[in-house]
């Protein structure tokens, strides 16, 4: 695949994702996708959605788990729910993981995706210690599948994402890194993280952000808007991507579920924003 193809996120039948024709009309040859639910996880399913793929010229280059349960309503609701972090359903998340691993596969894809939950902090206590066993467990299961793990940024910083990654000791772990959500999370300014993080990342999300107020980052959410008009700095963003070698698909990811009319606009908006900096950097 030539490098910085354009991509989307999208959805099968769940999540935040656009749906497939909106990529088909606006042309874009990429999408990663959010995994369908458990119903819909199935070799007819997988056939289906790669025949509509197939006709749309469209590459699946990731495919990304999420769970029953999860809330991103605020950043105390987002830690306590999101990922494998949680132990309560920690081991039948990552069972859930393994399955769609699994979907993955059928879908002819080698790279499954996660927000893997606010790592805890505490390097020798029992959670981080538990939660480096299962990711090590699950890594062994999407390996036997010849795939990789993309772990989404932000909800932790680069440096303890590094710590986290440098523990699991596995070589198949790698990073999504998503710009917007450090500036979201408030987990640090984005383009200091890719130049710490660079040597491991395999996709990007193309997404913007504004910061909250200073006085309450990392407790109140910034505020997602379209590429371009926030503080991540496209072209600064890019020119790191090329400056840390980056040579995979640019995955715009806007999460407005609730208006669709605008989101397809936004992505159409963000394609063509994303063309020109690419012709102008690249
Ligand atoms: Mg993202």
């Amino acid at each position: 695949m030539p490098p910085w193809q354009i991509g989307v996120f999208a959805s099968v039948d769940a999540g935040l994702g656009v749906h497939l024709d909106v990529a088909k009309d606006l042309g874009i040859p990429t999408v990663q996708v959010h995994s369908p639910h458990a119903g819909t996880r199935t070799q007819a399913a997988a056939d289906k959605f790669l025949g509509q793929c197939r006709d749309a010229g469209i590459t699946v280059t990731c495919v990304f788990g999420g769970f029953d349960g999860e809330s991103y309503a605020d950043i105390p609701t987002t830690a306590r729910t999101v990922g494998l972090v949680p132990e309560a359903t920690r081991a039948a998340r990552a069972k859930e993981m393994k399955e769609i691993s699994d979907f993955t596969k059928l879908l002819g894809c080698d790279t499954v995706g996660m927000h893997i939950g606010f790592v805890p902090t505490d390097r020798a206590g029992s959670s981080y210690k538990g939660l480096l066993e299962i990711t090590r467990d699950l890594l062994d299961h999407v390996a036997k599948h010849g795939q990789k793990l993309h772990l989404e940024t932000g909800q932790e910083t680069a440096d303890h994402l590094l710590e986290f990654i440098h523990d699991v000791d596995r070589s198949n772990l790698f990073i999504n890194f998503d710009p917007a959500n450090m500036i979201l999370y408030g987990t640090g300014n984005p383009i200091e993280a890719l130049q710490k993080v660079g040597h491991l990342v395999r996709s990007v999300h193309c997404k913007d952000a504004k910061w909250a107020a200073e006085s309450l980052r990392g407790r109140e959410w910034g505020s997602e808007v379209a590429l371009g008009e926030g503080d991540v700095g496209m072209e600064t963003y890019l020119k790191t991507l090329k400056a840390i070698g980056y040579q995979g698909p640019l995955t715009i990811e806007r999460e407005i579920a609730h208006d669709r009319e605008r989101q397809r606009r936004d992505i159409g908006t963000a394609a063509a924003l994303l063309q020109r900096l690419r012709a102008q950097i690249l």
